[in-house]
């Protein structure tokens, strides 16, 4: 089976301060086991020394972003070599907010996902449609068409996590349904499946983000494509603790 997979995304918050007592707090939770529950939480690239080296050994780090190939003159950059430099072992790419506000293409984030990988990062690739788009009913078509250019450039899948997060649910109080997202996950393995591999399609988590909460997460971990989570205004309280124990 695919191991249950939660992530918290911390975007760009937090005080040294802040960030010292979210991992208090977690390094205090009772939790399921790492055979049952891979955690990796993601703080931004400022804090990543300070996490790494406080948080409990069976919890993990990532970063949030990283630059699509080897460092250099790259002013204002962060090179994967640098993460894994510093021991992270994973690293986010694709995050919607970085497609619309920094206007990262399917194409670049392929790119920094097969950089990453080459590097020995795992990754956290993210997907996700705007609601402009579901509402002209190109959900599947828009995923696809990331995914695909993810699968063009990579194709060591096991450091892979897929994570399915539509626009319209970040950030806003409206998750997506567990049909809504169970449909989605669906489409996804189905796409891998027929484009990469089915061993691939069968082990690849694909893990949902999107107003993931302490109360709605049951429901959405019932489904059978839903792998996990990638959680970000409730990875920073601790209800982030009872999402990690929706894994079992
Ligand atoms: P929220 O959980 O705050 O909606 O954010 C989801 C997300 O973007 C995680 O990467």
């Amino acid at each position: 089976g695919r191991k249950f997979f939660v992530g918290g995304n911390w975007k760009c918050n937090g005080t040294t301060e802040e960030v010292k007592k979210i991992v208090s707090t977690l390094n205090d939770a009772q939790v399921p086991s790492s055979d049952v529950v891979e955690v990796v939480v993601s703080p931004p690239y400022v804090f990543l020394p300070l996490v790494k080296s406080s948080l409990r050994p069976d919890f993990h780090v990532a970063a949030q972003n990283c630059w699509v190939k080897k460092g250099g003159a790259f002013t204002g950059e962060v090179s994967a070599e640098m993460l894994v430099n510093l021991g992270i072992p994973w690293v986010i790419l694709g995050h919607s907010e970085r497609r619309s506000l920094l206007n990262e293409s399917n194409e670049l984030v392929g790119d920094k996902v097969a950089y990453a990988l080459s590097q020995g990062l795992k990754v956290i690739a993210c997907v996700g449609e705007t609601l402009e788009q579901r509402e002209a009913g190109s959900t599947t078509e828009v995923v696809a068409a990331q995914t695909k250019a993810i699968a063009a450039r990579v194709s060591n899948w096991a450091d892979v996590v897929l994570a399915y997060e539509p626009v319209w649910a970040i950030g806003t109080g409206k998750v997506a349904s567990p049909a809504q997202a169970q449909e989605v996950h669906f489409e996804l393995r189905k796409w891998l499946h027929a484009n990469t591999s089915p061993e691939v399609a069968a082990t690849t988590r694909i893990i949902y983000g999107g107003s993931v909460n302490g109360a709605n997460c049951k429901e959405l971990a019932a489904k059978p494509d839903v792998d996990g989570f990638l959680v970000g205004g409730a990875s920073l309280k601790p209800e982030f603790i009872d999402i990690i124990k929706s894994a079992e």
